[in-house]
């Protein structure tokens, strides 16, 4: 059977990158994840990852989209460095969330100096940016990228749907969830996300059915309700939260992503031992895994 998705982990990395001997096995990179479909490369986020993405942009003609789920610094950081080193033949698109301001004057504004020594312009800038408020959708097909502000319920299977989602659940300002559909396979992205006790009616529908669920899973219970330095309110979820979720949605697998950057390879391996307790197709992201759906 013919594979429609490749998704590759580039950036699995919460909060900061970190290197030592005892990040060796999932990397100590920020978060950057690229899927592979005949019609378009997608990359979600440009943390440290982001930076190994062109060497797996082989199909020349692809256009590239470059989705962001927020704007905090593990998830931009990559950008100027990624920009650098793209094809300056590739047609580049990117989208992120028009909140807490402008995403375009945002992305206009803040790669350049004086934290970044070549100016917006003289480097690769995107063919088109999309300013997302969440509940958009943007269908790819024939190397064509289109925006639909309604969302879109395509049945055609031929185009690539992205689909995005506003959720407060992540300090101050919110974040997208992104969900990626082609010939009936469904890949969502939710980092950087702690919902309340109840997930809401949108977001299991959003979420629902998805063949792979890529979704925050930054602490340990014991982190998150530790008596004297909880995490609770951070904006991030233990992996047993995960768990939940792919579950209540139905997922058929679970990616553990955002780990924290105190957890060392050790402590991430029973993290993965732990989770597939509870939801057996659960694995924990790692740099280089690919997974073809
Ligand atoms: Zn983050
Ligand atoms: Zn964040």
């Amino acid at each position: 059977m013919q594979r429609e998705l490749r998704i590759r982990f580039l950036g699995v990395r919460g909060s900061y990158p970190v290197a030592s001997k005892d990040y060796l096995k999932y990397g100590g990179n920020t978060a950057s994840v690229l899927i592979e479909t005949e019609h378009i490369y997608v990359i979600l986020d440009a943390g440290t990852g982001i930076v190994n993405v062109p060497l797996f942009l082989k199909k020349r003609s692809l256009p590239v989209i470059l989705l962001f789920s927020h704007i905090h610094l593990d998830h931009i950081i990559g950008y100027p460095f990624f920009i650098s080193h793209i094809k300056p033949a590739t047609d580049l698109y990117v989208a992120g969330p028009n909140f807490p301001s402008d995403f375009f004057k945002f992305m206009v504004d803040t790669f350049k100096s004086p934290i970044y020594p070549v100016s917006w312009g003289t480097i690769k800038s995107p063919k088109m940016i999309f300013a997302l408020d969440g509940g958009e959708s943007l269908i790819i097909y024939n190397g064509r990228v289109s925006l639909s502000e309604k969302g879109v319920h395509d049945n055609s299977n031929k185009k690539v749907v992205i689909s995005s989602l506003k959720s407060r659940a992540h300090p101050e300002d919110g974040i997208l969830v992104y969900s990626l559909s082609f010939k009936g396979k469904k890949i969502v992205y939710a980092t950087d996300v702690e919902w309340r006790k109840e997930l809401d009616r949108k977001i299991v529908n959003f979420m629902k059915g998805c063949d792979i669920l890529v979704h925050d899973a930054q602490y340990t219970p014991q982190e998150y309700n530790s008596r004297t330095k909880p995490t609770k309110g951070f904006g991030h979820s233990t992996y047993i939260k995960a768990c939940e979720v792919a579950k209540e949605v139905g997922a058929k697998n679970l990616i553990l992503f955002h780990h924290d950057p105190k957890h060392n390879d050790s402590l991430i391996d029973s993290i993965e031992k732990d989770a597939r307790e509870i939801f057996p197709s659960t694995s924990a992201a790692f740099e280089g895994m690919e997974i073809k759906v």
